[in-house]
């Protein structure tokens, strides 16, 4: 039988990214949706991979699957490293659109001299059926802009530069965007980790 794998996100973004990373792995691998899990996870660890453990913890608890969490967030050198953990309610709220958060960025730093350095950061977290709990991490640097270019990816990728490109993580295919950023870095890094698990539950 083939053995399963949850991705433990709700994001969509995220989703088809992690898809696409972990494809040629010997697993099936299954979304929340398909096993009907609603769980909204709150993420009240203080690391990333803290949150991403929650995540998977939660999700494989309610699955019994070998399960695969991230958790992420973009760190800005001006203002100290914010939004950081967090970016995904940057403005306070869950419900504020992408385009609103990337706005208040900007605001934020629309005082501070250029350029903008800032690194995306991905803890990824595989939870086991036995309890088991393994990590892994990946970084991808770059610069904000103060204008939004390209219509591809989520988040704050459109005014996101990876400087030696000269394009925005918005301008790249979701190919191109998967072999360098963060989440590519931290589930490259997974892939290990998860074929040797597998072969302990065969
Ligand atoms: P969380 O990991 O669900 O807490 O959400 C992380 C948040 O960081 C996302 O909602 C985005 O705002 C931002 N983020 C994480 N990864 C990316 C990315 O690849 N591109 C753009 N924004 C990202």
């Amino acid at each position: 039988m083939t053995p399963s794998l949850l991705i433990a996100t709700n994001n969509p973004g995220k989703l088809l990214e992690m898809q696409a990373l972990l494809t040629g792995l010997p697993v099936r691998l299954y979304i929340p949706r398909d096993l009907n899990i609603k769980l909204d996870v709150e993420e009240n660890g203080s690391t990333y991979a803290e949150n991403a453990a929650l995540k998977a913890v939660a999700f494989g608890k309610a699955s019994r699957m070998l399960t695969l969490a991230d958790d992420s967030g973009l760190e800005v050198d001006a203002l100290g490293g914010q939004p950081g953990l967090y970016s995904a309610r940057y403005m306070g709220s869950h419900d504020d659109s992408d385009a609103d958060r990337r706005a208040f960025l900007l605001k934020n730093l629309s005082g501070a001299a250029r350029p903008w350095t800032a690194h995306f950061h991905c803890s990824v977290a595989l939870w086991a059926p036995d309890e088991s709990i393994q990590y892994a991490e990946g970084i991808c640097p770059g610069e904000i802009i103060p204008q939004e270019r390209g219509s591809n990816g989520f988040g704050y990728d459109p005014i996101f530069l990876l400087s030696e490109l000269n394009k925005t993580m918005a301008e790249l295919s979701m190919e191109e965007k998967n072999q360098l950023s963060h989440r590519a870095r931290a589930i490259q890094a997974a892939r290990p980790l998860i074929t040797r698990t597998l072969a302990l539950f065969e």
